[in-house]
């Protein structure tokens, strides 16, 4: 049964009006971690998804400490923490020996560095819990089934797959990486196939279960190719193996995988040959990206999320920027829907927040280009201490990462 959609005040902004009514196309995780934030500070928010119902949609997130303290400013860090994981360490080996190349310590480590934990979880979970808030916040904000067709820039309208057109003051594409509000609003332009397929699969594991990798987040590197483990509950591992190849001409851009081919791909990397054992049924994923947009918004329209910097997952970030992105712009957007205010505002979102974000896009590429290389240990040695250098310096280790863990949104001045 689809729900009904409770129409926005449709009358034209009156001066008097002190929120805004705000369309937020897409309810994945920047579109919650905007929507939440809004409705609590009393704007009237409507987020369309059009999928019939938050299903237990992708698999495992690792969440930087930059994503966990946007979190917690939204009172959600500790139901994430509990729903997920707290890793002690993500280890960086070689994909065939297992030999240790990198061990960057999380746990207390990053709490006192970065001021937030480290935390791997099930997509879902996140999902559910920021949906649960929402509602909490305002019952009936989401409304799934419902599919964007048409966005109309500078009216704020949107006409969805059954023809209703809504209004409203601001209308936020959190649409993802395939967004048709971008479309709209910028035209068509393809994402680009990187040559990187991302293989992904959740397996469930005992205590002791001698398939289990080691504790806390593993990157296993190796020439083209490599692998990343994590549990994201008790008793279930998050698997992604990312694969090369020359293009992608199949319909789709996330696929059900052959199991024996990714057994195959990962031939004779012992460690995880024995949990690659007991997959089932992968996905596989086409990896796309984008070059940094100049602009993300056009009259009453901006976009957040996948929507305007879709990234290679080799830096575990899109899902974190989103979440930023989400907080920023709730925190900057004005309670009156003044066209000079609402402008002034999407204007300072763009300032803040693209800088940031293509950073993190390039860096997260340059990371499939070291994990990928011939010999990723001598690419790696040539930018990090290594081995027993790393472990006696681990805060010249972590120092690298203070711009991404350590920073984040920017409260306005
Ligand atoms: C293999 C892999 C591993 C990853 N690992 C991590 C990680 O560890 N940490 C991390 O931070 N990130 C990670 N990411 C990236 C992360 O998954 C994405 O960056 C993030 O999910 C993007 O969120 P989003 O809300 O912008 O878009 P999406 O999650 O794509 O959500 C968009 C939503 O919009 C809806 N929608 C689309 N079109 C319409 C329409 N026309 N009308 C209505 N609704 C619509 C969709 O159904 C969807 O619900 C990973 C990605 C991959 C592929």
């Amino acid at each position: 049964m689809r729900w009904q959609i409770a129409a926005l005040h449709s009358d034209h902004a009156s001066h008097e009006q002190t929120f805004m009514r705000i369309l937020i196309i897409g309810a994945g995780i920047a579109g919650l971690a905007a929507a939440l934030p809004l409705a609590r500070k009393g704007h009237e928010v409507r987020v369309l998804e059009r999928a019939d119902g938050l299903h237990e949609v992708g698999a495992g997130l690792q969440l930087g400490p930059n994503a966990m303290r946007v979190l917690g400013q939204l009172g959600v860090a500790d139901s994430v923490a509990a729903a997920g994981q707290c890793p002690q360490a993500i280890t960086l080996r070689d994909g065939r020996s297992a030999r240790e190349i990198l061990k960057i310590p999380l746990g207390d480590t990053a709490l006192r560095r970065w001021g937030a934990r480290y935390v791997a979880v099930h997509r879902a979970d996140l999902v559910t819990i920021l949906h649960a808030a929402l509602e909490a916040a305002q019952p009936g904000a989401l409304v799934t089934g419902c599919a964007v067709e048409q966005i109309d820039a500078d009216g704020a309208a949107v006409v969805t797959a059954e023809g209703q057109t809504l209004t409203a003051d601001l209308v936020i594409g959190a649409d993802g990486i395939h967004s048709r509000v971008r479309e709209h609003l910028f035209g068509k332009d393809s994402a680009r196939f990187t040559g990187h397929v991302a293989w992904r699969a959740l397996i469930a594991v005992t205590k002791d279960d001698p398939a289990a990798p080691p504790a806390g987040v593993g990157a296993w590197l190796g020439p083209r190719r490599h692998a990343v483990t994590y549990r994201v509950r008790p008793g279930l591992v998050n698997f992604v193996g990312v694969t090369e190849q020359s293009d992608w001409r199949e319909e789709g851009w996330n696929l059900p995988g052959d199991p024996d081919r990714l057994r195959a791909e990962f031939a004779g990397w012992d460690a995880i040959t024995r949990l690659l054992a007991r997959v089932e049924a992968p996905l596989r994923w086409a990896l796309h990206d984008r070059k940094p947009m100049r602009a993300w918004h056009r009259g009453r329209a901006v976009l957040i999320g996948d929507a305007c910097h879709p990234m290679l997952p080799f830096l575990a970030q899109g899902a974190a920027m989103g979440i930023e992105d989400g907080a920023t712009l709730a925190e900057l957007l004005p309670m009156a829907p003044g066209d000079a205010e609402v402008e002034t505002a999407l204007t300072r979102f763009f300032a803040l927040r693209q800088p940031r974000t293509a950073r993190v896009q390039a860096h997260a590429r340059a990371n499939g280009v070291d994990f990928h290389a011939g010999n990723p240990l001598a690419t790696l040695a040539m930018r990090l201490p290594l081995g027993r250098a790393a472990a006696a310096r681990p805060d010249a280790v972590m120092a690298r990462w203070d711009w991404l863990y350590g920073g984040g949104p920017v409260p306005p001045a």
